[in-house]
C-alpha cells in the first residue's frame, strides 16, 4: 500500500508515519528529513535548499521529486511507503503520479489530518527531539535532562507561519485532485495522539 500524509506543519505527520513504519513495516519517506539530512551532509542538494528551508519557502519541486524517485528504488517492491510532507504542490502530484507508475506502483490512499490553525504554533514551537534517536517530545509535555536535544532551525513563529501560508496557498490546493479520485480520508488531527493513529488504522484496514 502506497499512502500520502497530508497536512499543514504541526498537523503530526511525521508521528503518525513513525507509527505505521512500526505497526505496517510501511517506509516513510519524509521529503523534510530527506532534506535535512542533505544539509547535515553539505551535499550540492544541502546547499541549494538550506536558504530555502531556513525562510520556510518550497525547495524546488524537481529536486524533491527526484529525492523520493531514489528512495522509492532503493525499497523492495513489496514495501509500501508513506509520503510525508510530499507532494506539497501540484506539480509535485502530477511528477508523484508518474514517479509510481514508472515503478508499478499505485497510489491507495490520502490521509488528511486535519488541525486547527491556531494550535499549530503551539505545536511546533515547543517541539523537540533527541538527538540521538529522533524522538519526539514536546515542551508543554516533556522535561528532560541530562540528554542531547534538538531543536528544528525552522520551528520559530516567523518561519511557521510562512510555512503554513505556503501550505495553504500551494498544498491544500491539491486535495481535490485526490478527492476526484475518491481516495481522500480526512482524520481528526486535533484528536489525541493514539486516538489519531488508531483512526489510520482503520481507514487503511478498511482500503
Ligand atoms: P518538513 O519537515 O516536511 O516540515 O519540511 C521542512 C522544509 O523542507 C519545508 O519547509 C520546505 O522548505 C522543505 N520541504 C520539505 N518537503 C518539501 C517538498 N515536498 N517540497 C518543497 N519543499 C519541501
Amino acid at each position: 500500500m502506497n499512502i500520502i500524509l497530508l497536512g499543514p506543519p504541526g498537523a503530526g505527520k511525521g508521528t503518525q508515519a513513525q507509527r505505521l513504519v512500526e505497526r505496517r513495516g510501511m517506509k516513510q519517506l519524509s521529503t523534510g528529513d530527506m532534506l535535512r539530512a542533505a544539509v547535515r551532509a553539505g551535499t550540492p542538494v544541502g546547499l541549494k535548499a538550506k536558504a530555502v528551508m531556513d525562510a520556510g519557502e518550497l525547495v524546488f519541486d524537481e529536486i524533491v521529486s527526484a529525492l523520493i524517485g531514489d528512495e522509492l528504488d532503493a525499497m523492495p517492491a513489496s514495501q509500501g511507503a508513506i509520503f510525508d510532507g510530499y507532494p506539497r504542490t501540484a506539480a509535485q502530484a502530477q511528477a508523484l503520479d508518474a514517479i509510481l507508475e514508472s515503478r508499478g506502483r499505485k497510489l491507495d490512499r490520502v490521509i488528511e489530518l486535519d488541525v486547527g490553525e491556531d494550535a499549530l504554533v503551539e505545536r511546533i514551537t515547543g517541539r523537540f527531539t533527541c538527538a540521538t534517536c529522533g524522538k519526539g517530545y514536546h515542551d508543554k509535555f516533556e522535561r528532560r535532562g541530562g540528554q542531547e536535544f534538538k531543536r528544528r532551525p525552522d520551528d520559530n513563529e516567523q518561519t511557521v507561519r510562512t510555512r503554513m501560508a505556503e501550505y495553504r496557498a500551494k498544498t491544500a490546493p491539491i486535495l481535490p485532485i485526490y478527492e476526484a479520485r475518491g481516495i481522500v480520508a480526512r482524520v481528526d488531527g486535533m484528536a489525541e495522539m493514539d486516538a489519531v493513529t488508531s483512526e489510520i488504522e482503520q481507514v487503511l484496514s478498511a482500503t
